[in-house]
C-alpha cells in the first residue's frame, strides 16, 4: 500500500483549491496568507491577502507604512496583535537584516508573532525545509488517523503530535506535503462531518475502522468565556465625533473607538456614571451583540448631543464622515453602518 504521503499527495494534486498564495515561492507573501488564515476562512482570508499585497507587494512596502494604514487595511479580520507583530517584524527585516527575509527555522521564528506553526510552514513552503506543521487540521486528521487519544492542548499531546508530524513528513517535498495535510484537514476530515469516502486516507484510518471519528482530537480544556457589557457614548455636535485611540494590551490595541462606560451584567447605566461628561440630550442607537474567542461583548450605543464636543483623556475630536479612515473594531464598523448619524438611511 501506498505510504502516507504519496497517498495525501496524490489527492492533493487533484484536488487542491487555486488560491493566490499557492504555488510561489516569496517568503514575505507565504507569511502573509499564513497569518491572515489563522482564526479566518480562507474565503474571507483571500480578500484580505489581496488587498494587503496590492497595498504593500513587498516586505519592504509593509515596513514603510504608518500603522493605522496596517491597522485599517486588517480592519474586520480581528486579532489585530497578528498585524501589529507583522509591521513590527517588517521593519525590523527591513531595517536590521538589510530588508533580506530569513532563510532558516530559527531566524524565521525569532521574528515577532511567529510561532513553531508558521515557522514550519514558511520554510517548508518557501525553502523546501523538512520542517512539519502542527495546525487545528492536522491535529483533527492525525488524531483520528492514529486514534490518539492525548489531548491537543496538553504538553504531552503538542510533543506527541509533533513528533508524529515530523515521523509522516516527506522529507524530499515537505512544502506540499503539510498542504496536503492541511488541505485535507479543511476539506474532507471536517470537524463535525468527515467525508471519509473522499478520503485519501480512509483505507487505513483507525478511527474510521472504529467508527470514533467524532472522538478525536480530544481537548482537556474548554475555553472559558466572559460576558462584556459595554455602553459607547457616540458624542455629536452635528458634524464631529470623538474617538480614542485604545492602549494596552487589551482586544483592539491600536484602534479608535468612542469613549466607554463598562457595567457588569443586569447594571444599568446611571447618572453617576456620566458626570464626568457634559451633555444636553442622549438617545439610545442601537445595541450590538460582538462574539471573540474569549468574550461576548453587548455594546448599547448612545448617540450624546453636545453643543461642542470635549475632548478628555486623549481623545481626538473628528468630522463624521470621516470615521471610516480609521482603523476600528468590527463591532463600530456594524454600528456606524446602521447609524443615521453616519449616514444610513
Ligand atoms: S478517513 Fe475520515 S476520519 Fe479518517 S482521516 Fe479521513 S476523513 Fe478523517
Amino acid at each position: 500500500m501506498a505510504d502516507f504521503s504519496t497517498l495525501i499527495n496524490a489527492w492533493y494534486r487533484q484536488n487542491r483549491r487555486v488560491l493566490p498564495w499557492r504555488g510561489i515561492s516569496d517568503p514575505y507573501k507565504i507569511w502573509l496568507s499564513e497569518v491572515i488564515l489563522q482564526q479566518t476562512r480562507v474565503d474571507q482570508g483571500t480578500a484580505y491577502y489581496l488587498k494587503f499585497i496590492k497595498a504593500f507587494p513587498t516586505i519592504n512596502h509593509l515596513a514603510n507604512a504608518e500603522e493605522d494604514e496596517v491597522l485599517n487595511l486588517w480592519q474586520g479580520l480581528g486579532y489585530y496583535s497578528r498585524a501589529r507583530n507583522m509591521h513590527f517584524s517588517a521593519k525590523l527585516v527591513a531595517n536590521e537584516l538589510n530588508g533580506v527575509f530569513p532563510t532558516t527555522y530559527k531566524g524565521v521564528i525569532s521574528l515577532k508573532g511567529v510561532g513553531e506553526y508558521t515557522a514550519a510552514a514558511i520554510t517548508s513552503i518557501a525553502y523546501g525545509l523538512p520542517h512539519a506543521v502542527v495546525d487545528g487540521n492536522v491535529y483533527r486528521v492525525l488524531s483520528r488517523y492514529l486514534a490518539i487519544a492525548t489531548p491537543i492542548d496538553s504538553k504531552q499531546g503538542k510533543k506527541e503530535f509533533a513528533e508524529v508530524a515530523s515521523a509522516f513528513l516527506d522529507h524530499k517535498n515537505p512544502g506540499d506535503h503539510n498542504q496536503s495535510l492541511m488541505e485535507i484537514g479543511a476539506l474532507i476530515c471536517l470537524p463535525k462531518k468527515p467525508k471519509c469516502s473522499e478520503c485519501p486516507l480512509s483505507n487505513s484510518c483507525v478511527a474510521l475502522q472504529k467508527k470514533s471519528q467524532l472522538n478525536f482530537p480530544v481537548k482537556s480544556k474548554k475555553t472559558k468565556v466572559v460576558n462584556r457589557y459595554i455602553h459607547y457614548l457616540v458624542f455629536t455636535d452635528g458634524q464631529n465625533t470623538a474617538l480614542k485611540k485604545r492602549t494596552g494590551k487589551g482586544i483592539w490595541e491600536g484602534l479608535y473607538d468612542f469613549p466607554m462606560v463598562e457595567k457588569k451584567e443586569g447594571e444599568e447605566l446611571t447618572k453617576k456614571d456620566l458626570e464626568s461628561f457634559t451633555f444636553s440630550d442622549f438617545t439610545f442607537d442601537g445595541t450590538f451583540k460582538h462574539i471573540l474567542s474569549h468574550q461576548k461583548i453587548l455594546a448599547t450605543f448612545w448617540q450624546v448631543q453636545v453643543e461642542q464636543v470635549k475632548l478628555v483623556d486623549n481623545q481626538i475630536e473628528i468630522p463624521i464622515h470621516q470615521i471610516e479612515d480609521y482603523p476600528l473594531p468590527q463591532l463600530l464598523i456594524r454600528y456606524i453602518k446602521e447609524s443615521r448619524l453616519f449616514g444610513a438611511d
